[in-house]
């Protein structure tokens, strides 16, 4: 087996789970390391132990039999270099790299099998590389902000996305207020996110409220008409089960029909409601409120749908009324930021990309550590969005290379935004790729 090291090789053992080589080091010092004088001495050698890159399925060793030399100018001791030998850990540079590259796909604790190291050097090395990934890999400050939510282990996960550019930047362990107030303080450039899309959770709206008081943070109508659809659903359910065996076949398909807008309804299903309203009054109304509600979200004006949601009040009469207490609950909670969409109209529409990468980043979440899922979702190349630097049509010798310059933020008075024109700006991850890359199978988490 070549070893392609710069060492003479001098004996080689085998074991059934070790090789072992023993090696000295092939350029001898001809000055002082410390004083650079030419006169210097052997001293005694020294024998290091080093791990390399596990081959043929055996973990490899190395001890380096290393000259030590007394410079009689500066009076000092100093042992040679050992090239391609990591300073920090006692390994080869290319068992560093090769650690780098496989802690992203494999568990901490079979790399650390394979090798022979510690896991907790392993980790280590696993956390410096994702340190100098975040700096490598820095990404653009969203004008549109989203806040979202992954459930990883069976725990809320904060992500950050960017929703005019469809692309993730940021994912955090948990959803605290302190996690996203500290990363909205390192955020560069945050005077430029004009609006935070969130759902009804106050941890995101107070970070939001204290780091970036210039933000209008706006509640998705997806949010809420979701929790239409829920109080629907549950007098649905209600309904079923009072029934007799021959009503139920009755109301076979009213699931169905339920979630459909009024607006879609077939000439039949529009008998069908007729029929309700004769049958099953409470149902038509439920139905009929839920419109009312989805309708406020056709409003031309935020006047407009705060007349909108009183009538829909309005028509809460006794009987239905207990169906919708988390809509009016959330309304009461949350009325500021869900009537700022009419001013902002900022929607999520990568919800169906985002379910998706859901699914599969929570199977992942069974063996790999939330860290691990997070390097590999936001530093694969791949599949990040990128805008490569326009040319300078009128580039001339003496134009600074980074040339910066103004762009006006359309239609909002703030400042403007400064882009560097010979940057290649980097927009985070595509969810679209993201998800074609999971489709593939492109983006795995093991051998
Ligand atoms: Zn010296």
């Amino acid at each position: 087996m070549p070893l392609n090291l710069p060492y003479k090789l001098l004996k080689q053992e085998e074991t059934d789970y070790d090789i072992f080589f023993h090696l000295e080091s092939l350029k001898k010092p001809t000055h002082c390391l410390l004083c650079n004088s030419e006169n210097i001495r052997k001293k005694d050698k020294l024998k290091n132990f080093y791990f390399d890159i596990p081959s043929r399925g055996k973990r490899v060793g190395l001890t380096i039999h290393a000259q030590r030399y007394f410079c009689k100018s500066c009076k000092k001791s100093f042992r040679e270099v050992l090239p391609q030998i990591h300073t920090k850990h006692n390994m080869t540079e290319r068992l560093v790299k090769y650690i780098e590259e496989k802690s992203l796909q494999r568990p901490f604790t079979h790399l650390a099998e394979e090798i022979g190291y510690t896991e907790g050097t392993i980790r280590k090395i696993f956390k410096s590389h994702i340190e100098s990934l975040a700096a490598q890999n820095k990404f653009e400050t969203p004008t549109v902000m989203g806040i979202d939510e992954i459930h990883l282990a069976k725990r809320a996960r904060a992500v950050i996305t960017n929703i005019s550019e469809k692309t993730i930047i940021e994912m955090f362990k948990d959803r605290n207020k302190t996690t996203i107030v500290k990363y909205l303080q390192g955020l560069e450039n945050s005077h430029i996110v004009l609006n935070v899309a969130i759902d009804m959770w106050k941890p995101y709206k107070d970070a939001v409220n204290t780091i970036m008081p210039h933000s209008v943070v706006v509640i998705d109508k997806f949010h809420v008409v979701k929790l239409a659809n829920s109080a629907l659903e549950k007098y649905r359910k209600e309904l079923r089960a009072s029934l007799s065996n021959k009503q139920r076949v009755d109301l076979k398909n009213d699931r169905f029909l339920l979630l459909k807008r009024k607006s879609t309804l077939s000439d039949k299903e529009n008998f069908i409601v007729s029929y309700w309203e004769n049958n099953y009054p409470i149902l038509a109304k439920m139905y009929l409120l839920k419109e009312k509600l989805f309708e406020i979200y056709e409003a031309d004006s935020k006047e407009d749908a705060y007349t909108r949601y009183s009538e829909f009040e309005n028509q809460l009469t006794q009987e239905v009324k207990h169906y919708w207490h988390d809509v009016i609950r959330a309304v009461g909670n949350w009325h500021t930021e869900i009537f700022a969409y009419f001013d902002y109209p900022v929607t999520n529409a990568y919800t169906e990309a985002m379910n998706s990468v859901i699914r599969h980043v929570d199977r992942m979440g069974r063996s790999y550590s939330f860290e691990t899922i997070r390097a590999k979702m936001l530093y694969t190349k791949s599949i990040h969005k990128t805008q490569r630097p326009k040319i300078n049509k009128r580039y001339d010798l003496g134009t600074p290379a980074f040339c910066r310059k103004e762009v006006p933020t359309i239609g909002r008075s703030l400042p403007p935004q400064i882009v560097e024109e010979n940057k290649v700006i980097n927009y985070g991850v595509d969810m679209e790729k993201l998800v074609k890359e999971i489709q593939k199978g492109a983006l795995r988490f093991d051998d």
